[in-house]
């Protein structure tokens, strides 16, 4: 982080770059966020720490986008990557580049699923990590950390409370602060979501893309890739809308948005089933905020009980077991389509940013329903 407090992000010298880097670079590379590498900050590749995360699926919905009269839907599905939850990108070029600079130890406050990515990408790179997290966070992720080897704590609030407390043993003990955008790198390797949703569409822009928004990386780093892409020439025209989905239990962002602030407001009693998304004041809000004006895009609230029952709707329709996140994308989008913000026949990428098989305690199916099951 800068000392005057704000994040830092990396630049990269496209001009040089876009001399000699063609589409037809990557054709043969590893199918991981590691073909891009001349788009990430590890400068020496012995550094790299990877369990080969990226690449993955752009899966065409074609059921859930009749049901929403959406001819061209697509999801982009994290739940197929290491440790079950895009963090994993983050803490793939996270723990890379710390492990570059000589880094023994890291310290990051966490909802959860950054928690369980970076302690266990530290374990494979031999760091020593130390995570705190809400002691609401889901089970499955405290025990992720646990296994790691990982110092884990657990607070009696939100993940700004964990911060704070982060906040102090990173001064207190001299550790690595690896806080969203309070270290550059993460969103590195976060803005690999947006390099292959370009690639996967063979460099042709969708029209929306959508993303589920806690402290706004992700999407934050899908504008950043594009706008690199764009400038190395490898995409043409407008960028996509970008739009940021929340929680009404925790709608930062979206209150923002619809006032025409550049910045958010602490949001009080924040809660929602999607964990991911429980973000009551993100540092980068105002980067947030700034893509979403800056592509015409907008923010969207939904509520926990219209997740619950898209993430049906989208396992019976598609087949796919998306987390609460990924479904309150789904659930944006249908609210999008029936407003005519978005149009019949425009492409749109929904991101699921992980896999709901990681949130076993977050559907209720109606035990009527269980108990018509007979055991044979
Ligand atoms: C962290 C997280 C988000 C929010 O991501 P940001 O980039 O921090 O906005 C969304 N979904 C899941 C599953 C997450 O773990």
């Amino acid at each position: 982080m800068c000392s005057c407090g704000s994040p830092l992000l990396v630049d990269y010298n496209l001009d040089e770059l876009q001399k000699n880097f063609t589409a037809e670079d990557l054709k043969g590379r590893e199918n991981s966020i590691w073909r891009y590498h001349e788009l990430l900050p590890v400068e020496d590749r012995e550094n790299v720490v990877s369990l080969g995360e990226g690449m993955t699926p752009l899966v065409s919905f074609t059921n859930l986008g009749e049901d929403m009269s959406l001819e061209n839907l697509y999801m982009k599905d994290e739940g197929l990557i290491p440790t079950g939850s895009f963090k994993a990108r983050g803490a793939a070029v996270g723990v890379s580049k710390a492990t570059e600079i000589g880094v023994d130890e890291l310290a990051m406050p966490t909802n959860g699923n950054a928690g369980a990515a970076w302690s266990l990408y530290s374990a494979r790179a031999g760091l020593q990590s130390t995570i705190v997290m809400p002691k609401d966070a889901p089970e499955i992720t405290r025990t992720e950390v646990s296994l790691s080897g990982s110092n884990l704590y657990l607070v009696n609030g939100l993940i700004s409370d964990a911060g704070k407390i982060v906040g102090k043993a990173v001064k207190d003990y001299n550790l690595y602060d690896a806080s969203t955008l309070k270290e550059p790198y993460r969103i590195e390797g976060k803005k690999t979501m947006g390099l292959e949703i370009a690639e996967q569409l063979n460099w042709k822009l969708p029209d929306v893309i959508v993303y589920p928004t806690g402290g706004g990386v992700g999407l934050i780093g899908i504008y950043k890739a594009l706008k690199e892409l764009k400038t190395l020439g490898l995409v043409e025209g407008s960028l996509p809308r970008l739009v940021a989905v929340q929680s009404t239990g925790c709608a930062p962002i979206v209150q923002a948005w619809e006032n025409g602030e550049r910045e958010s407001e602490f949001w009080n009693d924040s809660s929602t089933l999607a964990f991911g998304i429980n973000v009551p004041k993100a540092l980068g809000d105002f980067l947030v905020l700034d893509a979403l004006y800056d592509t015409d895009g907008c923010a969207v609230a939904v509520d926990d009980q219209a997740i619950l029952d898209e993430q049906e709707k989208i396992a019976g329709l598609e087949g796919s077991f998306v987390c609460p996140e990924g479904a309150a994308t789904f659930v944006a989008i249908r609210k999008l389509r029936e407003e005519g913000w978005i149009g019949q026949n425009e492409t749109v990428v929904g991101l699921n940013t992980g896999a709901g098989i990681k949130y076993p305690d977050t559907v209720q199916v109606d035990p009527e329903m269980l108990e018509k099951n007979d055991t044979l």
